[in-house]
């Protein structure tokens, strides 16, 4: 058979040349290929280079399509004999690096399926429908590409956020003995992720408890840890205590985030509680609360005057219990006035004279109301994680990464109709929040 060197230059697959194209009548192009790879002919088992053909085999591995549409691919592969005397393999078959042996698609395709989900995005069910395989076939291809994409260690970072994802919905159960309803399923992620390089996941791993994410972080090479000078979590004591144990030099920083979150939440649950004991009921409308409820949720420099003028004087008339609620409200502020201090918003680091004096500034404030157990509550947590919160003050590394990550997890998720293994749900977050990265990573 004369090679089409045409053909071959076209299809393009190394280690074979293209004898003939054939065009059935319903217009689908079957390629017939050879081998041309001298080392097709080296026996697996010994390495000597056969000169002896038994006979000739034909095989199908599916390819990519070519020139828009699929092509069937015949491979006219010939059967050696090994004639080396102390080998007992006796006859193989032809294999190339595209096609090795018992492989019933092209390496090329293989990769192409892989590279669809992990760099480009697409679900698994879409790279099957575009490419040809099935999904079974599809996935292993995208561990296969991942693992090759994938850095085997995540890359080295001076800081590091850890936050938890529940996995898909809560599932409740109503206990038929007892009437009451249960939580039966709940998976949550927990995600480490790169804080300050934009690199993405590291890793995920399941359950929400210090042992779990203590052995992640244990797991890690020796040199990867000793990096770590800063690990970003929310007001999560499980996380401190793991961060304690597995990275015991590097420094938490509290989510400044979830601190404003708090306070807001306090702030709420003081309204409520003084409005019930003033009215017996909820805020409605005609109530000087009513009013300015949406204000107290704003932050003070998104007030316009009018309406900080608004809030105080409503508040004030309202008497005690009005001015209760708006020393809620100062407390909140007197808080983000310490947070905002941070090196982030700044660009500067702040001295220590500043920090000890707007914590001095809330403190006294809570001082003052000290018969509100919302505030009260609210300066114990300050206090019990004021390591956290000044050294994010100092620092100004938030966990934001990580809120960036999860968005798109859960865009994938959504993409894919959700997960049914968790194995492959961790591995899709892994390769979604990297592919921006490992783009640029690429040489251009
Ligand atoms: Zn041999």
């Amino acid at each position: 058979m004369g090679n089409d060197t045409g053909a071959t230059a076209l299809f393009d697959l190394e280690g074979v040349a293209v004898v003939r194209v054939d065009r059935a009548e319903d217009g689908m192009r079957t390629v017939h290929l050879v081998t041309t790879d001298p080392a097709a002919r080296a026996c697996p088992a010994c390495g000597t280079f056969a000169t002896r053909v038994k006979g000739l085999t034909v095989t199908r591995p599916r390819d990519l399509a070519h020139g828009g549409s699929a092509v069937a691919v015949r491979w006219h592969k010939r059967r050696w004999q090994c004639r080396e005397k102390r080998c007992e393999r006796g006859t193989f078959t032809e294999q190339i690096a595209q096609i090795p042996a018992r492989m019933r698609l092209t390496e090329r395709l293989r990769t192409a399926c892989g590279q669809a989900v992990v760099d480009g995005g697409r679900t698994v069910v879409q790279s099957g429908r575009d490419l040809g395989p099935s999904w079974p076939i599809v996935m292993r291809a995208v561990r296969a590409f991942a693992q090759r994409v994938l850095p085997p260690t995540p890359p080295r970072t001076s800081a590091i956020g850890i936050d938890e994802t529940r996995r898909g919905k809560p599932v409740w159960r109503q206990n038929p003995d007892t009437g009451k309803w249960e939580l039966i399923a709940d998976a949550w992620h927990i995600g480490f992720v790169d804080a300050v390089g934009g690199r993405g996941l590291f890793g995920q791993v399941e359950g929400r408890n210090a042992a779990s994410v203590a052995a992640w972080l244990a797991a890690r090479p020796e040199d990867w840890k000793r990096h770590v000078k800063h690990v970003a979590i929310d007001l999560c004591a499980t996380f401190r205590a793991a961060i304690r144990t597995a990275l015991p030099d590097a420094v938490v920083v509290v989510d400044c985030f979830h601190i404003v979150q708090l306070a807001q939440r306090h702030l709420a649950d003081l309204r409520r509680r003084l409005t019930w004991k003033q009215h017996g009921r909820r805020a409605r409308k005609g109530d000087g609360v009513y009013t300015v409820r949406k204000l107290l949720r704003r932050n003070k420099e998104d007030l316009r005057p009018e309406q900080l003028t608004l809030l105080e004087t409503e508040l004030d008339h309202m008497g005690t219990y009005g001015r209760q609620i708006l020393a809620g409200w100062q407390a909140k502020e007197l808080l983000r006035d310490l947070l905002r201090l941070a090196a982030k918003h700044t660009r500067t680091h702040p001295d220590r004279s500043a920090i000890s004096a707007a914590r001095h500034r809330f403190n006294a404030h809570v001082a003052d109301h000290a018969h509100l157990p919302e505030l009260a509550t609210l300066a114990e947590t300050i206090d019990a994680w004021w390591d956290g919160i000044e050294a994010y003050v100092t620092i100004g590394i938030t966990n934001a990464a990580s809120e960036g990550n999860n968005r798109l997890i859960k865009l994938d998720a959504r993409c894919a109709f959700g997960y049914h293994n968790r194995e492959n749900q961790r591995l899709r977050s892994l390769t979604a929040t990297t592919r921006r990265a490992r783009r640029e990573a690429l040489p251009a």
